[in-house]
């Protein structure tokens, strides 16, 4: 297995790993019709819990209410199934992968109306996604060649898995470049978002990130920052950004629920600010892990326990 999953949810049971498969002549598998999540559990000062479960949840079914998928199963019967995957392996930390999907349901672009989507949940070990040491150090990013999706394309407000070929094409393109992740313009070329990142500048101690009509997935990671950053008393907005921005910003930092809050240290081989690591992007980063080890206070109750 590429991916370590013992017990894997699938469509209402925890089953082995190896148990845990589909048919190839599954929809999704032909015509990308799934719409799936990334969360993460942390081992917090009060045991395991998952951040943000609620709202990752919300924005799973919102997903899959977008793409008109019929889901067998409530919100609060997915977020117990992800508590217990974290559990019955056995996990401290975790990443969570639900995925809601259309299976055997034959072939054809129109799902029949009373297609039920099947659906899966695994657990298991997942490092910081642009590497341990890019939370210090920062990494080098290039703007891609390949555009976000239009608007009147494809909804990014879907965490759908077709939205993530053009992730891939982005991320793959930036690696042959040698960059640690790409960076895309929307269709009216103003800044958008990374492969799997949303994305903030600083300039003269105000904080900027794209608006969610720059073709962004609205990450909760960037939910976090942006209230965290007013909680700090940083004056955040949510503004067009255009790529010179990129280039004459103090700090830039990519946030993620996979990646958390990384610092870019180049952007197209340009140096961010001192190209190291900014006071704003640090102080956001100790706020963000504090508050799993609680010398930041939960007062937004993020923290759902797993017990
Ligand atoms: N944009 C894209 C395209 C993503 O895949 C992700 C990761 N889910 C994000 C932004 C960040 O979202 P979040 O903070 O909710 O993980």
């Amino acid at each position: 297995a590429k991916v370590n999953a013992e017990l894997i949810w699938f469509n209402g049971e925890l089953m082995p790993w190896q148990n845990a498969t589909v048919h190839v002549m599954s929809h999704a598998l032909h015509y990308g019709s799934s719409v799936f999540e990334g969360i993460r559990a942390y081992e917090t000062h009060k045991g395991t819990c998952i951040f943000r479960l609620e709202e990752h949840i919300e924005r799973l079914f919102n997903s899959a209410k977008i793409y008109r998928m019929n889901i067998p199963y409530t919100p609060e019967e997915i977020s117990q199934a992800c508590k217990d995957a974290v559990v019955k392996n056995g996990l401290k930390s975790a990443y969570l992968r639900p995925l809601f999907f259309l299976g055997d349901i034959g072939m054809g672009l129109r799902p029949p109306t009373d297609a039920v989507a099947d659906a899966m949940i695994a657990a298991f070990s997942w490092e910081a996604y642009l590497g341990a040491e890019a939370i210090e150090d920062g990494v080098n990013v290039g703007v891609s060649s390949w555009n976000r999706l239009a608007p009147n394309t494809m909804p990014t407000a879907a965490k759908a898995g077709g939205n993530y070929l053009s992730s891939q094409l982005i991320s793959t393109e930036a690696a042959r470049h040698g960059y640690t992740e790409g960076i895309a313009l929307d269709v009216n070329n103003m800044v958008s978002e990374g492969a799997g990142q949303n994305l903030f500048l600083v300039r003269k101690g105000v904080i900027y990130t794209p608006p969610s009509s720059a073709s962004i997935l609205t990450g909760l990671t960037r939910d976090v920052v942006m209230t965290l950053a007013a909680d700090l008393g940083y004056e955040v907005r949510e503004e067009t950004i255009a790529r010179d921005a990129l280039y004459v910003a103090d700090e830039f930092f990519m946030t993620g629920t996979a990646t958390e809050i990384v610092p870019v240290k180049t952007v197209d081989g340009l140096p961010v600010g001192t190209g190291s690591r900014g006071p704003v992007t640090k102080a956001l980063q100790e706020a963000f892990f504090g508050i799993f080890d609680g010398t930041t206070e939960d007062k937004w109750g993020w923290l759902e326990s797993v017990e």
